[in-house]
């Protein structure tokens, strides 16, 4: 390994010091000597020596990640590797535990006055330093501020809270809080609400309101919002479980889509292991049976600075985020956090609570930053909610498409090439299958399939933004004297494609698609099997078309997308995304492309929802989700318009009326999106029990005796001829029934049986997978309702036959 790095190393140095010859060159060309380089600020020449200097950098950050991919395997054994998101949960590491306190003691002894409170296994004895003096200083203001909320509550005077069934409420401004009011319309109520929205803000319960106000009160099942903030305040939880056990920086600690996590930055070389979950669900056990009360304080920046000086990430958070004089602090227990809230009424409403995970992750996710520890959980407010979710964690990790890709040897991946995929035979069949559905759709919807190149001169990434915005993630190299980039998407080569000869209305719409391949750069640390590679291709297509054909080219478009999900059969989402507050172009453009795109979803006839401001600085668009068989969504398709990718290219084609400067608009457009990651996500809906026509195992003949195995060999031969994935067991040292059972677990659609009878009359005896036995018939009849199945790509062929 040492002579592995110090190679690497070398190799480094001298890729640095051509680096340092090729600076000086540029130096030296384009200006001799000092004056003339003063006399160059704001000429073509010195833009260009930027541009230079962009591309030197890029190929310096590339270094840079090579070196640290090479370094990783070094400490992978801990989440302590500089690789964001390693995922550690398998719980293989080696036991460097750090030291914690003795175990001799009991819980409830060494209590600590100011948290009061149950202890833990594993703390730390005593507790870090800072939770003290963070305490000693929080009383003082929270002192002050019950002293200023009792002269407000003293000039108190009556408002009115209007309920969501419109009844009205009399309250107190600066006294009556939700959870009183709640309490006044049941105890139920009181105890199930997770938090309040106030006038459509969320409120915590505890909170006095303020003054005339509607209040709705929030929970965990009922509301998105209710469900985030129940996540969050857990996340306090294992925070304050965290500093207890490790003592070290907390940073950021948001609910994500499924539970929370806490980000920890400790010292030097430690890290995380699976093994000290238990110990710190123990300590989250303890601080939910404190049931501690979140206390929300308003405090001046300067104030906070102070009271955070042990911890230089919360100060980043104060400098960098915080633009008003005073935010708001939140203490649960020992814990004080910098928050805006809001949180449940204290610890004791998590009800149950899982710690599942640990990465190892960057302070906001930027490689040239500390590496910090990250811990997942997930909680609920009833244990038979968390039971359920370990059931679906249990069912999802069966349907994982790296362990089905492996049991049915799909595709594997290599060390050699992290993010590129090997399909093995079967895999490939699966991958060009889904090619070739898309291919046919493209016969019968007007798209024409070009072939485009993969590598492009970066002058290309330049003009279309790419190199500004989108360089770390593309992988370049030098050519000659060039930087080229592999392309990490289409669409500019396409719109190459539209300009190499003058264009017509009469062309227009011109739907190019391009199954080409693409790279993009993600860090070695985020790849995921197939759903986060550096290689994958598309199903994409660029229309060109004028702005008055974007209603049909939309409806075309969702069209396509209907029957391509209802062969998987995918039900699906749709969302409307408009103009955000930073966009490019003219108000005009947009407001009657959106119109346009609005239409097509009202004509189109499913359901669809606004979202309004999310769409793209260059156009708006059509975001689609997919849900699968185990109810997760996938955002798969996109149908996204833009506008300024044909002015960047200058894309211009002769109208009607002649006018030979007429631009048109780009649809981006996909429906698989990465064959890669629909592959995975197929994978996982159908838990590899694959429909017939896409099945990498369709056809099994079993030969009942060594004597038959000529006439199977003929028959496999047949049905392979015939286009089918079709094999024959000859293994003679295996049972007619155990032969069976493990076609069937294997997930071969059907399995042709043959015996003496079978052979005498051209027959097979036919069953499937799920031991659903069809009976005897001829080998063309099989042949001929195979292909039909097949062709018409049913889901249900094993039954229809
Ligand atoms: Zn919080
Ligand atoms: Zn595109």
């Amino acid at each position: 390994m040492a002579e592995r790095m110090a190679a690497r190393l070398a190799a480094q140095e001298e890729q640095i010091a051509v680096l340092g010859e090729e600076i000086r060159r540029l130096r030296d060309g384009i200006c001799g000597d000092r004056d003339t380089l003063c006399s160059l600020a704001g000429r073509p020449e010195l833009e260009s020596l930027r541009g230079e200097n962009e591309k030197l950098k890029y190929r310096l950050i590339h270094l840079r990640r090579g070196l640290q991919a090479q370094a990783e395997p070094e400490d992978s054994g801990r989440a302590g590797a500089p690789n964001a998101e390693h995922d550690n949960q398998e719980g293989d590491a080696p036991q460097n535990k750090k030291s914690v306190a003795p175990e001799s003691k009991k819980p409830g002894e060494n209590k600590k006055e100011k948290a009061g409170g149950n202890r833990g296994a594993g703390e730390l004895d005593p507790w870090p330093a800072y939770i003290a003096e963070r305490l000693t200083l929080y009383d003082q203001l929270k002192a002050e501020s019950d002293a200023l909320l009792a002269r407000r509550a003293a000039e108190t005077h009556p408002i009115s809270v209007v309920l969501p069934d419109g009844r009205k409420v009399e309250a107190q401004a600066w006294v009556t809080s939700p959870y009183q009011i709640a309490r006044g319309i049941s105890q139920g109520l009181a105890d199930s609400a997770v938090i309040s929205r106030v006038s459509g803000e969320l409120w915590d319960l505890d909170r006095p309101l303020e003054k005339d106000c509607a209040l709705e009160l929030l929970r965990f099942d009922d509301d998105d919002d209710a469900q985030a903030v129940y996540w969050h305040s857990s996340a306090h939880i294992l925070g304050e479980a965290m500093e207890r056990f490790y003592g070290g920086c907390l940073c950021y600690g948001p609910p994500i889509e499924n539970g929370f996590y806490y980000d920890m930055f400790l010292d030097g070389q430690k890290g995380v292991s699976s093994n000290e979950f238990a110990d710190l669900e123990s300590i989250c056990k303890a601080v939910v049976k404190d049931k501690q009360p979140f206390e929300r304080l308003e405090v001046s920046k300067e104030t906070l600075l102070q009271m955070f000086k042990y911890n230089k990430f919360k100060c980043r958070i104060l400098n960098e985020k915080v633009t008003t004089p005073t935010t708001t602090i939140y203490r649960c227990g020992p814990l004080i956090d910098l928050c805006r809230g809001p949180h449940v009424r204290h610890t004791g409403k998590i009800k149950a609570l899982k710690i599942y995970k640990n990465s190892s992750t960057y302070w906001e996710g930027r490689s040239d930053m500390e590496t910090l520890q990250r811990i997942y959980g997930v909680s609920f407010p009833d244990s038979k909610l968390l039971k359920e979710w370990e059931r679906f964690q249990e069912e999802a990790r069966n349907r994982d498409h790296r362990k089905i890709g492996k049991e049915q040897e799909l595709f594997f991946f290599h060390d050699l090439s992290p993010g590129s995929c090997f399909f093995l035979p079967r895999g490939a069949y699966l991958y060009n299958t889904l090619a070739e559905f898309i291919r046919e759709e493209y016969n019968r919807r007007g798209f024409q399939e070009v072939a485009s190149p993969n590598i492009y001169n970066s002058k290309l990434w330049e003009t279309s933004g790419h190199w500004q915005h989108y360089s770390e993630n593309m992988f370049s190299f030098a050519v000659e004297q060039d930087i080229f980039a592999l392309k990490p998407m289409n669409c500019p080569g396409h719109c190459l494609m539209f300009n190499h000869r003058p264009r017509s209305w009469r062309e227009l719409p011109l739907r190019l698609a391009d199954f080409g391949v693409l790279h993009r750069n993600e860090l070695s640390g985020t790849l995921t099997g197939l759903t986060r590679v550096r290689r994958f291709q598309q199903d994409d297509a660029h229309i060109f078309c004028t702005m008055e054909q974007i209603e049909s080219e939309m409806k075309g478009c969702l069209e396509f997308l209907r029957c391509v999900y209802d062969v998987f059969g995918f039900s699906f989402q749709l969302h409307l995304s408009t103009r955000p507050e930073k966009f490019l172009g003219d108000v005009a453009v947009w407001d009657q492309a959106e119109k346009q795109l609005e239409n097509s979803l009202n004509e189109f006839g499913e359901p669809w929802k606004l979202n309004p401001g999310d769409g793209a600085f260059y156009g708006p668009k059509i975001d689609i989700q997919i849900k699968d068989a185990i109810g997760r969504y996938h955002q798969c398709a996109t149908i996204q318009l833009d506008f300024q990718l044909p002015i960047r290219f200058n894309l211009t084609f002769v109208g009607k009326d002649g006018d030979d400067k007429a631009r048109p608009v780009i649809i981006h457009r996909a429906i698989l999106g990465s064959v890669e990651r629909m592959i995975a996500i197929l994978t996982e809906n159908y838990a590899g029990k694959w429909p017939l026509w896409l099945s990498p195992r369709q056809v099994m003949l079993v030969p009942v005796n060594p004597s038959l195995e000529e006439y199977a060999k003929k028959l496999c031969k047949q049905f392979v001829e015939a286009g089918f994935m079709a094999d024959a067991d000859l293994d003679s040292s295996c049972l007619l029934n155990k032969k069976i059972r493990n076609a069937q677990l294997a997930q071969y659609n059907f399995i042709l049986v043959v015996g003496e009878k079978e052979k005498m009359t051209n027959s097979v005896n036919v069953r499937t997978r799920d031991n659903k036995v069809h009976g005897e018939l001829t080998v063309d009849e099989v042949l001929s309702r195979l292909t039909l199945l097949k062709q018409s790509r049913c889901r249900t062929a094993e039954e229809a036959f």
